[in-house]
């Protein structure tokens, strides 16, 4: 396959908030601008019901809605979208490739904002019952267990978020947390012990799913004094952090030992006219503001970039 001739000024890897905010301020700086996406826009936002903590939506607003209002905000200044995904990055060059099944894109600068996706727990046939019982995505699948009972493991922000969620879904609750607090800011929590249909399982680790064709429960072991028990649940879901999407820069752009790019709050990477933006990067808050800001950062630093060469 040839390379397109057409040279642009920048190329965004990502279509969540990260990757349309820099879409948004490169084009409406005057720079050729496409943005590659390999499913739908919004990334992790896209999937979340309920954004309440984003600037300027006093009711709260829906991730996937908010993700088209991303979009349609960068593309009336010009930058275009393809929905394709990206195989291979060469980024070391003065003008860097993008290889997806149809195209080879070149550019002078790339911003990626691929961002992360859920951690697994890492327990025998966890994959297999993916959809089948196991979840990472609270707002994708509780319809589905409308009525039932579920389980959560994780102690963070999106723990607590999705219990709040599930709670009104669902007839009953197990929150199960390797600890003896959580990590969520206290109103939330107190929401939750407020639901009445959550129980919590502290200093307790989930040591086997079981199943036949899909999960009937959980094998859970309190850390603490060493007692298992087996939970019955139609489900379990799975919010134990996030393990950054970086696989395409590694050994290109320098990364931490956890996999995330490191790029200061400049978004620069080690390699020029290539920026990280959002939750792919080191940084202390990846919140939907923050990699909103993130991206306009990079499209400024790569129209300086283009500015000097
Ligand atoms: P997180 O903050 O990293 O929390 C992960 C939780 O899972 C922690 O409680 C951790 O326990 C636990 N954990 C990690 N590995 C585990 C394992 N192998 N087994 C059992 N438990 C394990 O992740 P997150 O909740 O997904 O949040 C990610 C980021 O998104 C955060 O910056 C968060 O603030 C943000 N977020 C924000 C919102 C919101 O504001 N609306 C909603 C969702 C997420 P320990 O506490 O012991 O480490």
């Amino acid at each position: 396959m040839e390379p397109e001739k057409n040279i642009l000024d920048m190329l965004i890897v990502g279509g969540g908030p990260a990757g349309y905010t820099a879409a948004l301020y490169g084009a409406r700086a005057g720079l050729s601008v496409l943005l590659l996406e390999k499913l739908a826009p919004g990334g992790q936002m896209g999937t979340t019901d309920m954004v309440d903590n984003y600037p300027g939506f006093p009711k709260g607003v829906n991730g996937f809605d908010l993700a088209m209002q991303m979009k349609e905000c960068a593309e009336r200044f010009g930058a275009k979208t393809a929905l394709e995904e990206v195989s291979a990055l060469e980024l070391t060059g003065e003008v860097k490739l993008a290889h997806t099944p149809k195209h080879i894109y070149q550019a002078r600068t790339v911003v990626l904002a691929m961002g992360s996706h859920p951690r697994e727990l890492g327990l025998e046939r966890e994959g297999d019952l993916r959809g089948r019982g196991v979840s990472y995505c609270a707002t994708c699948d509780g319809m589905f267990y409308r009525g039932k009972t579920v389980a959560i493991v994780g102690g963070g922000n999106t723990a607590v978020s999705d219990g709040l969620y599930l709670s009104r879904l669902c007839d009953k609750i197990y929150l199960i947390h390797r600890r003896d607090k959580l990590r969520a800011p206290l109103p939330q929590q107190k929401a939750l012990e407020q639901a009445g249909n959550v129980e919590f399982l502290w200093n307790s680790e989930v040591t086997a799913l079981l199943s036949g064709d899909r999960l009937s429960g959980l094998r859970v072991r309190n850390k603490k004094t060493g007692e298992v028990q087996e939970l019955a649940c139609d489900g379990v879901f799975i919010a134990v952090g996030q393990v950054p999407d970086a696989q395409l820069a590694v050994g290109q752009v320098a990364c931490s030992e956890d996999g995330y790019v490191l790029a200061g709050e400049d978004t620069r990477t080690n390699l020029p006219g290539v920026f990280a933006a959002g939750d792919l990067r080191k940084k202390p808050l990846r919140q939907i503001v923050t990699a909103a800001s993130d991206g306009a950062v990079a499209a400024a630093m790569a129209q300086e970039y283009l500015d000097g060469r």
